[in-house]
């Protein structure tokens, strides 16, 4: 695009001026030129066809009608006063009404002749009607003109822009009005051997179609080219940052793998790894060797076996002389991992320290000190590890876990706890499908685990109505009798905070009544709680001196208890997707068989049921991640919201996957060849990252 043409204020196209374009700019955010050529139509209006009256369904959009008038009247006294009119082609008769300017169109109607009716029909008696449609006496005139009659553009607006009548019709005057004036400007910006290579209409032409499509056809073509153009640019950003990035930031080089590896490997783990461990282990092991910083997302579900990959990543970087540390969000899930990783390695063999908000002072101390002078070599805590006061003598390797509650900033403090920033795993038990991560996380390498250890009992999952409880209360019986523990889970969510409350309470009160003491003991545990309480109860049942966790969402992170094997979630329906498969996870920790029992109420929604239905369906992260994002749309996901994939304009995250994935293994391809991008043919790209207003700004992603 010419550049300096389209970023012309949008007052300066005729036909604006300053009120009009004040609205525009408040109510649509079109600042300029630019901003209106890619302000798309939301529809397309197909006035190729006519229907027959008999036709005309309650669900169709606009539909055109050539029928002729038989009777127009206006009825009613002055306030109610509506002029009614109809019309009939050979197989129906359809009521036409107009409740404004009645006066003036009912001048307009001649009964007898015909007429190209327009409109949104609609039922009412069982007889099809239309309210304001437009009326256009048919001719030879309009015959001719049905040639180019065709896909009529449909722009959304506000009752606002209405009042200026900058209606669709409004905004499409202005659109056509500028093209006019400004086609031939709107330059190529891809290289001429992409677009061969892909196949893409010229650039020109495909705003043209987009707007004013001359067929199906065409504007298929004009959508295509545009969304290539725009996840082309999406990625070409994303993946130069990134190498500016490694770049910029050298990475320690772990030389090799010694001792304490090969003794944990060959003499202390205590099961063969996973294909897919391996397979990450090895990516983690090139990425700590090329002298550039790693920053990986590792995304695997649910004990999938995530630690012990970080924590063989991180004896490598202890064998190559650094430290290592592990940060959790909670102090939960910080002592949960130091047990774990304790016992993994066993006594003698390497220094492991805690250290969280409760940590005493007198032990910190000792800890600061291990630190400084290099003695500890993993460190496992909360944001208390990225605290200005701890210092290391030579952090090389950094785990975060469950990286959606750590923001970019606290990343950030981490890279300078090192002059060499240390490489960072970023763990992930929220898999997010592979197209939305590749744009959300562009500047991360991912890897997958995507198989759990063999042997795993799959979690059997089942939905029950509400008239099922006392079989739901039947089987928690019989798994309590087994020694099995039991969650209850029920929703507490903002907006009805009070009623969720309630809930619980009235949930607790049947419980207790079900399972009376003393051959029963229940744990409660709920946002409005204390930390400290909130923690005595969790371990009365870690401990398993209950046998029964009532709670709402707060146990969703992390927290292994491996005896507890039955996971019982209240009100199912009202919970999104990840939330329930990560729920789930709690469960299925351990040898024993495990179940969720999903318990809704009879009215589901649509949307709901496909929610439980998938739930029962799979157990698999990743398929129920790409139904979630189906479901719900990429701007729903977690992550997305500040992300700019929410800025694509034409592009869908969801339903153009595979041209995400083409536009992204392209621009991969031209940085291998030519990362500087200094080839004459590459040259073009440079333009994009001077112009703002031509795709994303970085800014808005990272
Ligand atoms: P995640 O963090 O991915 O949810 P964990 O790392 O906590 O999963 O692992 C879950 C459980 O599975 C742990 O008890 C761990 O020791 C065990 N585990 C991990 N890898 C394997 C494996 N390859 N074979 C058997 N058990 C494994
Ligand atoms: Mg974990």
């Amino acid at each position: 695009m010419n550049t300096q043409v389209f970023e012309t204020p949008i007052e300066y196209l005729k036909g604006v001026g300053l009120s009009r374009a004040e609205i525009l700019k408040k109510e649509l955010r079109v600042f300029n030129f630019s901003d209106l050529l890619s302000y798309f139509p939301y529809k397309y209006i197909d006035r190729t066809r006519f229907y027959k009256i008999k036709d005309i369904q309650p669900d169709l959009p606009y539909v055109q009608v050539l029928a002729r008038l038989t009777h127009k009247e206006i009825i009613g006294d002055k306030r109610t006063s509506r002029l009614v009119a109809q019309a009939q082609d050979d197989t129906g008769v359809i009521e036409l009404v107009w409740f404004q300017g009645i006066k003036w169109i009912e001048k307009t109607l001649i009964p007898g002749k015909v007429y190209v009716l327009f409109g949104k029909p609609t039922f009412f008696n069982g007889k099809a009607q239309m309210a304001h449609p437009e009326m256009e006496l048919y001719s030879t005139d309009v015959q001719q003109r049905k040639g180019n009659l065709t896909l009529q553009p449909a722009y959304n607006s506000t009752e606002k822009l209405k009042q200026y009548s900058l209606d669709s019709k409004g905004i499409l005057k202005l659109v056509a009005a500028l093209l006019e004036q400004q086609l031939k400007e709107i330059h190529e910006n891809l290289p001429l051997y992409i677009i061969n290579r892909f196949k893409l209409t010229g650039r020109a032409e495909a705003y043209k179609n987009i707007h004013f499509p001359e067929d199906a056809a065409k504007l298929n073509e004009a959508q295509h080219r545009l969304k290539f153009e725009e996840l082309f640019f999406l990625q070409l950003k994303l993946l130069k940052n990134k190498l500016l990035h490694s770049q910029k930031f050298k990475g320690n080089v772990f030389e090799s793998v010694g001792n304490t590896f090969n003794e944990f490997y060959h003499h202390k783990l205590p099961f063969p790894l996973t294909n897919a461990q391996k397979r990450v282990l090895k990516e983690i092991r090139q990425d700590t060797q090329r002298g550039v910083q790693m920053n990986r997302l590792l995304q695997g579900d649910v004990g999938s076996g995530k630690t012990v990959v970080a924590l063989m990543s991180m004896l490598i970087a202890i064998d190559n002389g650094f430290q290592t540390c592990i940060m959790a969000p909670t102090e939960i899930l910080a002592n949960q991992h130091y047990q774990t990783i304790k016992e993994l390695v066993g006594d003698d063999f390497i220094e492991v320290g805690l250290l969280t908000g409760s940590t005493k002072q007198k032990d910190r101390k000792v800890l600061h000190e291990q630190l400084e002078n290099g003695q500890l070599k993993i460190l496992i805590g909360t944001h208390a590890l990225i605290e200005d006061k701890v210092q290391y003598k030579n952090l090389g390797f950094v785990v975060i876990d469950e990286q959606h509650r750590f923001g970019v900033e606290q990343r950030a403090k981490l890279w300078r706890k090192n002059t060499i920033p240390p490489h960072i795993l970023v763990m992930t038990a929220t898999p997010i499908p592979r197209t939305l991560a590749m744009t959300l996380y562009g500047d991360l390498d991912i890897s997958v685990i995507d198989e759990l250890p063999a042997g795993r009992k799959p979690i059997q999952t089942v939905h029950f109505y509400e008239n099922q409880r006392l079989r739901m209360f039947g089987f928690m019986k019989q798994e309590i009798a087994k020694g099995r523990q039991v969650y209850v889970v029920y929703p507490l969510i903002q907006e009805s905070e009070k009623l969720d409350l309630k809930n619980l309470m009235d949930g607790i009160e049947v419980m207790a009544h079900e399972f009376p003491l003393p051959d029963y003991r229940i744990s409660i545990v709920h946002g409005k709680m204390k930390a400290a309480d909130k923690q005595f109860e969790m371990n009365r049942f870690i401990k398993g001196e209950t046998q029964i966790m009532v709670a709402t969402t707060v146990i969703e992170v992390g927290v292994n208890i491996p005896n507890a094997s039955v996971m019982i979630i209240e009100n199912a329906e009202r919970f999104g997707l990840s939330q329930l498969h990560q729920l789930r996870g709690r469960v299925g920790r351990g040898a024993e068989q495990s179940f969720c029992i999903l318990m809704s109420s009879h009215k589901l929604s649509h949307d709901g049921r496909i929610r439980l239905n998938t739930m029962v369906k799979t157990n698999n992260g990743f398929e129920i991640a790409e139904t979630d994002l189906q479901l719900r749309g990429p701007g729903n996901i977690e992550g997305t919201q500040q992300s700019g994939v929410l800025d694509l304009k034409v592009a869908n995250l969801v339903t153009d996957q595979e041209l995400l994935i083409q536009a992204r293994k392209c621009v991969e391809g031209i940085f291998e060849k030519d990362p500087q991008l200094t080839a004459p043919e590459n040259l073009i790209l440079h333009q994009s990252f001077k112009s703002k207003k031509d795709g994303l700004s970085w800014d808005k992603i990272s």
